[in-house]
């Protein structure tokens, strides 16, 4: 999301006449966007907060923007106390109080009300910094604000306000505003991806959308995250399944493989009904792939409870598991009303644990990809290697000379491990 939000909002600073700097020391307007959703995020956004001090002492005239879920959607009195240097604050996803201090700053009578508006956009619009036209493959196109589900431990509610799904027609537009420029691969974005139009008044569903961004020619791939295991219907997975350009790969989070705990969790599903649904989308979508994320260390996780994610883990053989150690967050239910009794030395413990699991199981796998001839959509060249992925969401490297930037290629894949592939382009079987 922040990603999206800061590429949408270099694209408005450029129309107003600034260019991008590598150099922090040449900027007049540096901007921050921040992620709190565990202290670690927290902490690097703070300490890159206070490296820009020095920059501003030295140039009064520099302009610093804080934006994201540092600030939030009520604002952060404290942070905007500890950091005066700070000139303008941004709740996520809004660039228009940068762009107000900006135009009043430069005097001017008027500014364009869509460049402060976040969402509107026009099909002909430039919504990509101009070092990224033409040569950005994959972007982001969130769909959904904010989330009104919250789970106990999760900040990204309070910061991010309530749910609320964008225009359909604005999504479409954005996308063919983006494959204008270029974009071959659309991922949309959303804390619970699966609930886009279900709070628009029209009966609007993602599955209705992923259909009509499909018909976009020269759009390639469309992928969407995260889903959470109580939205995803069948109209969604056949959806899925009976599109060509929609990726067989679902982000569906599990968190936990203990029933208590997934109530403490509040997450509104059971490890059975998780079960279930990873077997009803494996039997909708052949050869789909399923990444999930999971939390240990959770207030009161026993080492049984964790065993029970272990084994689930072990069980369900997930293609990609995001680990994280619980980190208790202000605001939230879990910091205030559960103690955080699991030692760090634990957490790292289980997480481990978890981790040389799953190494193990998306090596094997990813080995049966040995041999097999896969499409591939080039993203970019990084130290002499091509870069791209699979329709499974699979990292895959080819070493060549050709010019493959956004294109699909076959590929034929020559070595594999736990995280990434390697490949070479079949060559081209002549007709004549
Ligand atoms: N809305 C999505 C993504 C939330 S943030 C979802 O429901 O999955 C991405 C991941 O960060 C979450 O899936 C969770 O595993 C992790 N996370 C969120 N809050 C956390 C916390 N307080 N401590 C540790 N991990 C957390």
């Amino acid at each position: 999301m922040n990603v999206a939000d800061s590429r949408r909002l270099a694209s408005a600073l450029e129309q107003m006449g600034y260019l991008p700097t590598r150099k922090p020391k040449e900027a007049d307007v540096i901007v921050l966007n921040t992620c709190v959703v565990r202290q670690s995020a927290e902490d690097k956004a703070i300490g890159r907060l206070s490296s820009l001090r020095p920059l501003k002492d030295n140039n009064p005239n520099l302009v610093i923007n804080l934006m994201g879920c540092l600030i939030g959607v009520r604002g952060n009195q404290e942070i905007q106390k500890r950091f005066p240097w700070v000139d303008v604050v941004s709740p996520p996803s809004d660039p228009g109080p940068l762009l107000h201090y900006l135009t009043e700053r430069a005097g001017r009578q008027q500014i364009q009300e869509n460049q402060t508006k976040r969402n509107a956009v026009l099909d002909d619009e430039l919504i990509l910094p101009l070092e990224e036209q033409g040569k950005l493959v994959s972007a982001y196109i969130p769909i959904v604000y904010g989330c009104s589900h919250a789970c106990t431990y999760c900040i990204i509610p309070a910061k991010r306000g309530i749910e609320h799904s964008r225009p359909y027609q604005e999504v479409l537009s954005e996308a063919k505003a983006l494959v204008k420029q270029g974009v071959k691969e659309i991922t949309l974005l959303g804390q619970i991806v699966d609930r886009y139009g279900l709070d628009l008044s029209e009966q609007l569903t993602l599955a209705m959308l992923l259909r009509d961004l499909h018909k976009i020619d020269a759009l390639k791939r469309i992928r969407f995250l995260t889903s959470h295991p109580n939205w995803m219907t069948d109209e969604l997975l056949e959806t899925v399944a009976g599109l060509p350009k929609v990726c067989p790969h679902i982000e569906v989070p599990i968190q936990a493989g203990d029933n208590e705990i997934l109530k403490a969790m509040r997450r509104g599903y059971t490890v059975e009904s998780y079960r279930e649904l990873i077997q009803r989308i494996r039997r909708l979508i052949p050869g789909v792939s399923i990444a999930t994320d999971i939390i240990v260390g959770f207030p009161g996780e026993t080492n049984t409870q964790f065993q029970k994610t272990y084994e689930l883990l072990n069980d369900l053989k997930m293609d990609v598991a995001h680990l994280a150690r619980y980190s208790p967050r202000k605001g939230t239910f879990s910091a205030r009303k559960m103690v955080d009794n699991i030692p760090n030395e634990e957490k790292m413990r289980r997480f481990r644990l978890l981790e040389s699991l799953q190494e193990q199981i998306a090596s094997d796998i990813n080995a049966r990809l040995k041999g097999r001839t896969v499409s591939v959509l080039f993203e970019e060249k990084t130290r002499g290697r091509w870069r791209g992925r699979t329709p499974t969401n699979k990292l895959v490297f080819v070493d060549s000379q050709n010019q493959l930037l956004g294109q699909e290629q076959d590929v034929t894949i020559t070595w594999t491990g736990p995280w990434s592939l390697i490949g070479t382009i079949e060559p081209v079987s002549s007709s004549g």
